[in-house]
């Protein structure tokens, strides 16, 4: 059997290291705060943004609630990222994606403060990973990065194969996985061959949105598995992008859907979060 990468385990180790922090944060008279916007009433989002103020209570961080009328204009809403810009009390400010139709979500994303945009999608956040400056990291690929390093796994120098090339999954993850020393190797829906190249893939990094894509015949006898898909399959029962049945038997290493890379997302907001109020600190 393949090793067992326990996103579940990890996120609750990295969430109390985080508790410590955030008291300590707290001797020195600052309580990390994220402010969460949320437009209209759309369930998913509900659950999302419910979990990240629970998240955010069991480290100890203070969380603002933001919920807007699905007819909120864009302007009010910009008006409010700038009043939470100004906010000193706020360090982390995220708006649940995605808003209705009517708001230019690019718009929305520019607005946040790059000291505060702890999802890491704003512009100057993603050039400065691409030139290695510091700025906040897409929560996704970066809690990739930590199962990786925490289940001791060596990237440097590793054939990386990403599948998918999106802002929040995609693209972050191959810059990340060369700033670590990996070959990377990006691969989309126009990519051909796509099978011999994943098969070439020490780590092979499945992100695409197609339940069970990924079977046996695209990895190489000993890979490392990270499957960021999430699904519910014709049962009702969660899947990843992966096949886990058919490829566990073939690798050395696989994170499991659900408790694999799901949880990660979360605590890796939450490292965003008391990061940005870090920077709060000047005199260290
Ligand atoms: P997107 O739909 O934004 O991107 C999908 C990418 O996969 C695109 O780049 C697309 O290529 C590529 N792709 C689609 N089909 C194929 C194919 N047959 N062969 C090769 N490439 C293909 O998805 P996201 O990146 O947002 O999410 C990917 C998955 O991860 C989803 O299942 C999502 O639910 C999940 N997810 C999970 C998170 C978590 O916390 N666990 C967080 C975020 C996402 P092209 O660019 O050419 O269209």
């Amino acid at each position: 059997m393949p090793y067992i990468i326990d996103g579940k385990k990890i996120s609750a180790e990295i969430k109390d290291e985080l508790k410590q922090e955030v008291a300590r944060l707290k001797e020195r008279g600052i309580t990390p705060c994220l402010a969460v916007i949320q437009v209209g009433e759309d369930p998913a989002s509900t659950v999302y943004v419910n979990n990240k103020q629970k998240a955010c209570a069991y480290i100890g961080m203070e969380s603002r609630a933001c919920r807007l009328a699905e007819t909120v204009t864009e302007q009010e809403l910009l008006e409010l990222i700038d009043s939470l810009n100004k906010d000193d009390s706020v360090h982390g400010i995220l708006v649940q994606l995605p808003v209705p139709g009517h708001i230019d979500e690019k718009r929305v994303i520019d607005a946040i403060s790059p000291q505060k945009d702890v999802d890491g999608f704003h512009p100057q956040s993603v050039g400065a990973l691409s030139i290695g400056e510091q700025g906040f990291v897409s929560c996704t690929p970066a809690g990739i990065i930590q199962l990786l390093k925490r289940s001791h796994i060596e990237i440097s120098g590793k054939e990386c194969v990403v599948v998918g090339r999106s802002n929040i999954v995609g693209k972050p993850m191959a810059m990340l996985l060369l700033r670590e020393n990996g070959t990377v190797t990006v691969c989309h829906s126009r990519t051909r061959n796509l099978k011999e190249v994943c098969r070439r893939a020490d780590i092979l990094v499945a992100a695409i949105g197609k339940p069970r894509f990924f079977d046996e015949s695209y990895v190489k006898e000993g890979a490392v598995v990270i499957d960021v898909g999430i699904h519910r399959d014709e049962h009702n029962k969660l899947c990843g992008d992966v096949d886990f049945d058919r490829v566990a038997g073939h690798v050395s290493a696989i994170t499991p859907v659900p408790g694999g890379v799901g949880p990660m997302t979360i605590a890796m907001l939450m490292n965003n979060c008391v990061e940005a109020a870090q920077g709060n600190i000047v005199d260290e």
